[in-house]
């Protein structure tokens, strides 16, 4: 039987696994194998693996919490797990604090570590899943709130090269949901570090969804950081289905933005649909309501769904296949054609 280990360099002791399982790495819980899969800690041992005449042709997905990808197949190829920490000031003046995060540090402790130094700026974007490496990827965003408002530059490598580059707010081009990582530098570069510039005094934005109320609920008038991070958190836990009990990956779809125009039209069909503008010939649609008004909510396909509770969050109530995913989101998609003439476009990256 061959070994399905192996160490690329014993004097890093990087180890090389063979055929593993993604199933623990990827939050729908989908079963797939990965030809090799390895687990990066440095720089340099990321510049190892590019340089390694073995590894370097083979085909390469970059890994941080498995939060937005479904997949669909088995890799053919090696999966690089981003496991890259450290979080460190880099410096200061009377109102900003910029600080670094390296690519693997959960998103989460990364936001706490603000919180609890009193840095405000990212506290609305309180548990959402996965690294600080993959949150430039689609500018994550919750409550009002995008990393593109306290993004400041970023450093990676260009797989090709092995040069190390860096972007900032314009060259990164963060939209809603998108950057050029999703387009133009799609699978070309390894994100390694990122630096965000935060706020020494409190500018919290507590107008959005239900951060005002759930304060209020709450008892606090006053609001400092923590407590809107509390708040977030709180409705966070009591909205979305936590990952570990049911495999998903959040939103599926991105809500659709469509003309001023069309909305018009659709609204004589249908008055009660919701919109928030976007500029004076745009409006954004929440999908979550249109695929609720399309009766796809709660409805279950084998070990596939659609959440009883969020029509926007995609389900795998264990051994659903991606590709069974893949085709429910394709159903989905047309339906809402057919029914509003909008196309939904994913927001979950297909592997
Ligand atoms: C319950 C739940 C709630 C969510 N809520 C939100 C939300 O409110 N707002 C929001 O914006 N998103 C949300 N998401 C989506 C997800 O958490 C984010 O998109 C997150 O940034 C993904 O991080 P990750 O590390 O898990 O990325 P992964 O899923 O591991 O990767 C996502 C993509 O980025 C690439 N990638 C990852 N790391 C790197 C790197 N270092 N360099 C280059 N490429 C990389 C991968 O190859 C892949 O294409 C939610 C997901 C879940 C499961």
């Amino acid at each position: 039987m061959k070994p399905n280990k192996f160490f690329l360099s014993r004097t890093i002791k990087m180890v090389i696994q063979k055929d593993v399982q993604l199933k623990p790495f990827n939050t729908f819980g989908i079963e797939a194998f990965a030809n090799y899969f390895v687990e990066v800690s440095s720089v340099e041992e990321l510049k190892n693996i590019l340089s390694n005449p073995d590894l370097a042709p083979m085909q390469k997905l970059i890994l941080g919490g498995g939060s937005n990808m479904l997949l669909t197949q088995d890799f053919q190829g090696l999966v690089i797990k981003m496991n890259i920490k450290g979080i460190s000031i880099i410096k200061e003046d009377n109102e900003h604090v910029w600080v670094r995060a390296g690519a693997g540090v959960v998103w989460h402790e990364f936001v706490c570590f603000c919180v609890e130094n009193q840095y405000a700026g990212v506290e609305n974007l309180s548990l959402i899943p996965g690294t600080v490496g993959a949150a430039p990827m689609q500018n994550i965003g919750a409550y009002g709130v995008e990393i593109k408002d306290t993004f400041d530059s970023l450093e990676c490598l260009e797989i090709a090269s092995g040069n190390i580059q860096a972007f900032d707010n314009i060259t990164c081009r963060f939209g809603y949901r998108e950057s050029i990582f999703k387009h133009e530098a799609k699978n070309r570069y390894i994100i390694l570090n990122v630096t965000f510039r935060l706020n020494k005094k409190h500018q919290l934005q507590t107008a959005y969804g239900a951060i005002q109320e759930t304060l209020t609920t709450m008892g606090i008038s006053e609001p400092s950081i923590k407590d809107v991070s509390n708040a977030v958190i709180a409705i966070r836990q009591s909205k979305l289905p936590n990952p570990a009990e049911i495999g998903n990956a959040g939103s599926f779809f991105k809500n659709p933005e469509i003309s001023k125009k069309q909305f018009e039209g659709l609204k004589n069909h249908y008055p009660t649909i919701p919109s928030y503008p976007i500029d004076e010939d745009t409006v954004k649609v929440p999908a979550g309501w249109l695929i609720e008004q399309a009766g796809w909510k709660g409805s279950r396909f084998g070990n596939v769904g659609v959440h009883a509770k969020q029509a926007l969050v995609l389900v795998n109530y264990g051994g659903g296949k991606g590709n069974e995913i893949k085709e429910l989101s394709q159903k989905i998609q047309a339906s809402i054609q057919e029914k509003f003439g909008i196309l939904l476009s994913a927001e979950v990256n297909f592997i």
